[in-house]
């Protein structure tokens, strides 16, 4: 089963992510961590990438592609975390679903205010929000076919259980 994990910044796609893959026997990959890792090691993905991601902004598509597709070759049980973000980037990528958490902008803002990652000052959050309308929710659109939206500002439990009813139902 191939599942994306679409949220905003903050809105739980990684917590989730790792959850539901390890209950369904799923690998789970996060473009973010891949790219972390990148960056960690001072691979030329890694130098290309960094300024990116330390301003919150998304990283060029073909860079971001490039790093993710040779993952995904050879497998169909994943939880995508991450990626796509924008169309370009979701060109001939399915899912058998998108999990679309859907959390209200002042529920993301404390939680990436709390969370203390580098990249979550006020300034980057504000610009990864911007960047996260103008590029992301259109994905919302692209995958409606096979969306499941879920109400993603509950306890995380509450929202595990939910997912993994809905998906073995589906
Ligand atoms: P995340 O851990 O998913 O919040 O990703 C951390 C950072 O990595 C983002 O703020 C972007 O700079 C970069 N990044 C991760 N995935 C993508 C993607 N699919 N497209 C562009 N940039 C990405």
């Amino acid at each position: 089963m191939r599942l994306l994990m679409l949220a905003p910044p903050g809105g739980g796609k990684g917590t989730q992510g790792i959850r539901i893959a390890e209950e369904l026997g799923l690998d789970h990959i996060s473009s973010g961590d891949l790219l972390r890792k990148a960056v960690a090691q001072d691979t030329p993905l890694g130098r290309e990438v960094e300024g990116y991601m330390q301003r919150g902004r998304l990283a060029p598509d073909d860079l971001v592609t490039q790093a993710v597709r040779p993952v995904l070759e050879g497998t169909d049980d994943y939880v995508l975390d991450g990626f796509p973000r924008t169309l370009a980037q979701a060109e001939g990528v399915d899912f058998d679903h998108v999990i679309y958490l859907d959390v209200p902008e002042e529920e993301i803002t404390r939680r990436l205010l709390g969370r203390g990652r580098a990249d979550d000052t006020q300034d980057v959050i504000e610009a990864r929000l911007r960047q996260y309308h103008a590029e992301t929710l259109p994905l919302v659109e692209r995958y409606n076919d096979v969306l499941m939206r879920v109400d993603g500002n509950r306890p995380p439990d509450q929202i595990t259980a939910d997912l993994l009813q809905r998906l073995k139902k589906s």
